[in-house]
C-alpha cells in the first residue's frame, strides 16, 4: 500500500504538470501581436499595399472598379456617378428614410477620381473657373495664396475624401436654391433638410465632415481645414478606417502632379485630418 504522504505528493506533481500544459496550450492558440496587426487593415498602423494607395488617393477609374457600384439613375441629377458599393447599400437605406420624411433625395457628385479633381483644382488656379466671383490666376500671383484660396471648399488632387467612394455632396428634388452653397440649407426647405440630415444620417452611418469653422472644429489643433459643407456627408463605417489608413501612409500620400503641387502639396494634411470628431 502507499505511504499516504507519498500518494499526496504524486497527485501534487501530476496536477502540476497538469496545470503546465494547459497553460502552454492557452499560449499556443493566442496570436500574436504581429499577425493581429497583419491580419487587420481596421487597425490603421500597417503599411497599405498598392491597391490601398491607388484607392485613396483616387488613382482609378471608379467604373470599372471592384468593389464600386452605379447610383440609381432615380438617386441622381443626371450624370452617372458612382460609389462604394457598402455606401450605396446605406446611401438606399438614408435615402428611404428621407422619402418617407418627405425628402426626396439627390447625389449631385459622389466618386471623384484624381483626373476629374485635377481637372477641377487646375481650372480653378489656371483661371478658367471663377472662385468666389475671382479669376484666381489674374488676381493672386502667389502660388501658396492661391492656393489656399482654392482650399476653401476644393481639395489638392489626391487628398479629396470623394476619391474613396464612401462621400458625395447631397441635394434634394424640391429644394429651389442651387446646390454646394451653405445659404441653400440655411432657410426653408434647404434647413429642412438639413436639419432632418443631422438628425437621423447618424443612424444609417453618416456624418458631416465638414461643419462649422474649420478654426475651431478641432480645438484649434489644425492650422488650415476647409469650410463648412452643408451638403457633403460620408459614410463613416468606411470612410473612418480609410481615413486611418491615410494618417499611417502620409509619406506615401502626398500629393503630386498638378499645377501649383509644389507650393500647396505640403499643406495637405491639415485639410485631410481636419474633420468633424463626429466622422472619426
Ligand atoms: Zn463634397
Amino acid at each position: 500500500m502507499l505511504n499516504p504522504r507519498r500518494a499526496f505528493a504524486r497527485c501534487l506533481a501530476v496536477g502540476l504538470l497538469y496545470l503546465v500544459l494547459l497553460c502552454c496550450t492557452c499560449e499556443a492558440r493566442k496570436p500574436a501581436a504581429a499577425e493581429i496587426k497583419a491580419g487587420s487593415r481596421s487597425a490603421g498602423n500597417a503599411a497599405a499595399s498598392p491597391a490601398e494607395l491607388s484607392l485613396l488617393s483616387g488613382r482609378f477609374v471608379p467604373e470599372k472598379k471592384s468593389g464600386f457600384a452605379a447610383i440609381p439613375a432615380k438617386f441622381t441629377a443626371g450624370k452617372t456617378q458612382y460609389l462604394d458599393k457598402r455606401t450605396l447599400a446605406a446611401l438606399a437605406k438614408l435615402a428611404a428614410a428621407a422619402h418617407a420624411a418627405g425628402f426626396d433625395i439627390r447625389v449631385v457628385s459622389a466618386t471623384r477620381n484624381f483626373t476629374t479633381q485635377k481637372a477641377i483644382w487646375e481650372q480653378k488656379f489656371n483661371g478658367q473657373r471663377s472662385v468666389g466671383g475671382k479669376n484666381l490666376a489674374a488676381t493672386v500671383k502667389d502660388e501658396e495664396k492661391r492656393a489656399l484660396e482654392i482650399l476653401r471648399f476644393s481639395s489638392m488632387p489626391g487628398t479629396s475624401r470623394h476619391h474613396w467612394g464612401t462621400d458625395m455632396d447631397l441635394h434634394e428634388a424640391k429644394i429651389t436654391g442651387p446646390a454646394l452653397h451653405n445659404s441653400t440649407f440655411k432657410h426653408g426647405r434647404g434647413k429642412e433638410f438639413h436639419d432632418w440630415l443631422r438628425a437621423n444620417g447618424p443612424s444609417f452611418g453618416f456624418c458631416q465632415p465638414y461643419g462649422g469653422d474649420p478654426a475651431v472644429r478641432n480645438e484649434g489643433k489644425f492650422a488650415h481645414g476647409y469650410q463648412e459643407e452643408r451638403w457633403h456627408w460620408s459614410y463613416r463605417p468606411v470612410s473612418a478606417d480609410y481615413l486611418r489608413d491615410y494618417e499611417s501612409n502620409a509619406a506615401a500620400l502626398m500629393p503630386k502632379g498638378y499645377a501649383g503641387d509644389k507650393a500647396a502639396a505640403h499643406l495637405y494634411m491639415d485639410y485631410v485630418r481636419n474633420i468633424d470628431p463626429s466622422c472619426r
